[in-house]
């Protein structure tokens, strides 16, 4: 189940317990607090998961939601009853969660566009493009260490990409790759949502993206939310080897690339001045 690189004596660690179309749940964890970023997978699995990765309940202080889709929402009423932990999204899509799943709307903390303070981190939530009521990425301090999530968009605008700059650890979506999308099983109407501004990431704009960010030393990169219908591992790991080629002849800073698994842990720790 452990995927886990070494996390000792590190700022931040950062925990992808689940991503793809069937769930979503990170974990981002500083010495003090921790944060659930999505519940997109039963309450179980995302308790086993603290208990596994050996952060305990008390440390968490809330769940973010990134936005209502049911890979990313699903474990949450269980969460709500079982850890009562406060729901951290923006106002439209705790709505949103209050119809669907009949909980108050004092199980929500709501976001706006400022950061917030949660335990010891600083959160910055930022708009996506999404075609959901208000989805967003999120961007992570603890100290001079940056953590930042963006998946779930169909672009990434300029505004995003200004969040992303200095990144120590990226989730980063790589949903699909444009020729399997093409010739794959989704119908004309499925393709066209997924490909358009409110879609998902392809792994070539993931790529773009990653070579237009400015990028500290040592970046991490974790490629996130790969299709399993329009997308392969070797695909991704074949793009990024070929940008990180690129990077080097430019002389440019490069990355190290992990990448988000349905069932397995994805877990690295970060210090900016490492
Ligand atoms: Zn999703
Ligand atoms: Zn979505």
């Amino acid at each position: 189940m452990l995927g886990t690189m070494t996390i000792e004596n590190k700022e931040l660690e950062v925990h992808v317990v689940a991503s793809g179309s069937k769930g979503n749940c990170t974990i981002i964890r500083s010495s003090h607090s921790a944060v659930i970023v999505d519940a997109g997978i039963s309450c179980r699995r995302i308790t086993n998961a603290l208990q596994d990765l050996e952060i305990p309940k008390h440390m968490v202080e809330g769940i973010v939601i990134t936005h209502e889709h049911s890979d990313h929402i699903a474990g949450v009423p269980q969460m709500i009853k079982q850890m009562g932990l406060p729901i951290i999204t923006r106002p439209n899509t705790a709505r949103r969660l209050m119809d669907k799943f009949g909980v108050s709307a004092e199980c929500f903390q709501t976001l706006g566009t400022n950061e917030v303070t949660i335990g010891d981190m600083v959160l910055q939530p930022f708009s996506t493009s999404h075609d959901a009521v208000d989805p967003i990425g999120i961007t992570c301090y603890k100290g001079q260490t940056k953590a930042a999530l963006l998946t779930d968009t169909g672009m990434v605008s300029k505004e995003m990409l200004e969040h992303l700059h200095d990144t120590d650890l990226l989730v980063l979506e790589a949903n699909y790759d444009e020729h399997m999308l093409l010739y794959g099983p989704y119908s004309p109407d499925l393709k066209r949502r997924v490909k358009s501004h409110a879609g998902h990431l392809c792994n070539m704009t993931a790529m773009k993206v990653l070579s237009a960010l400015r990028r500290p030393k040592n970046m991490e990169v974790i490629f996130a939310h790969r299709s399993e219908q329009n997308n392969s591992l070797h695909l991704v790991e074949q793009l990024s080897e070929r940008l990180l080629k690129w990077c080097k002849t430019q002389g440019q800073m490069g990355f190290t690339a992990y990448h988000g698994d349905p069932k397995e842990y994805t877990s690295i720790g970060i210090s900016s001045h490492t």
